[in-house]
């Protein structure tokens, strides 16, 4: 069976009056009907732009330079902007950091879904709206039936984000990409978005890209989890693996970074130094400035993602370096 969503070699550039600055790099991966894939690390590893460049969002000077991206065999990321429209909101929905940035302020909610309903299915108003009632109860938001003639600020932040979520689903997309989902929330809710999202999303078979830089998150939520580092994947693999003996030694560093209920936040390990800019990527493989492990050869030549025990490594640690015949 073909993967419902695949990302082949994705490269995206920023031209900038200095030159071309390759934000993504060949970035490949794929996702499974009913799979929730989290996509994780530092803010700037690329993690957003990806979930941007699948859903045709890509802020412009942004442009992906190489690479393709499949929704089972049809091509996406060439379609025009028509065609991409209808299949944003139809096949892949979008959850953001800041429910305000998915929802007009002018609009009833109910208004908001009603008229997404509509453009992507083919129900009557009063369908329609009977749909948007019971999108909005399955999000758990109470009394439903009123608040739908409710504005957005006359929801609490975690109430406005249960809304995106019902929007986004509204016309039964195969894929969500869920960028930061609970970023902007109240730490006391967000285990409560995560949950309704990983269970409305399993429950209908829709498939999550669940982008954050909170490993917690992923270990809770994700079967299956990337990891991104100055651009590119440097580790990808089924979560309970990963979180078991991550291979990478960038993962190992954000997986101290989880807090435990046996250990105090302030025992919780940082990787020492940050993520580089993009007209600073090192040479060799980009983490070896801030890599405990690094030997001679991590400096000169870039490891490539490979095949390594479930999933994909890239590092010297697990893959000898290939000698390069003499001349
Ligand atoms: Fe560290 Fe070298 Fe592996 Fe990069 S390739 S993570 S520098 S050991």
């Amino acid at each position: 069976m073909s993967a419902l969503l695949t990302v082949d070699k994705l490269a995206v550039e920023f031209p900038t009056r200095r030159g071309v600055l390759k934000a993504l790099d060949d970035v490949s991966f794929h996702i499974s009907k009913g799979e929730i894939l989290g996509v994780v690390g530092e803010s700037g590893a690329g993690k957003s732009l990806t979930g941007a460049a699948i859903i045709g969002l890509l802020e412009p000077p942004g442009r992906v330079s190489s690479g393709a991206i499949y929704l089972h065999d049809e091509r996406i990321d060439n379609l025009p902007e028509k065609q991409l429209r209808n299949i944003r909101g139809r096949r892949i929905g979008a959850i953001f950091q800041d429910p305000l940035t998915s929802l007009n302020p002018l609009y009833t909610v109910g208004r908001q879904l009603v008229e997404t309903i509509q453009t992507h299915l083919p129900l009557s108003k009063h369908d329609a709206q009977e749909r948007a009632i019971s999108l909005l109860e399955s999000t758990g938001i109470p009394a439903a039936r009123e608040r739908i003639n409710h504005y957005p600020h006359q929801f609490s932040g975690g109430m406005r984000q249960r809304v995106v979520i019902a929007l986004a689903l509204a016309a039964d997309p195969e894929l969500i990409v869920a960028d930061e989902p609970t970023t902007a929330l109240d730490v006391s809710i967000q285990a409560q978005i995560i949950d309704l999202l990983k269970e409305l999303c399993k429950s209908k078979g829709t498939a999550v890209m669940l982008i954050t830089h909170d490993m917690g998150v992923i270990a809770e939520t994700a079967d299956r989890v990337a990891v991104m580092y100055a651009g590119r994947i440097i580790e990808i693999g089924p979560v309970r693996d990963i979180i078991r003996e991550p291979s990478h030694p960038y993962t190992r560093g954000l997986m101290r970074s989880i807090p435990t209920l046996d250990s105090g936040t302030e025992r919780l390990e940082q990787i020492p130094g940050s993520m580089p800019r993009l007209n600073a990527i090192p040479t060799g493989c980009a983490f070896h400035p801030r890599c405990s492990a690094a030997m001679p050869v991590c400096t000169q030549k870039r490891p490539e993602l490979q095949q390594h025990e479930q999933g994909q490594v890239a590092c010297w640690l697990h893959h000898a370096p290939v000698e390069e015949p003499v001349a």
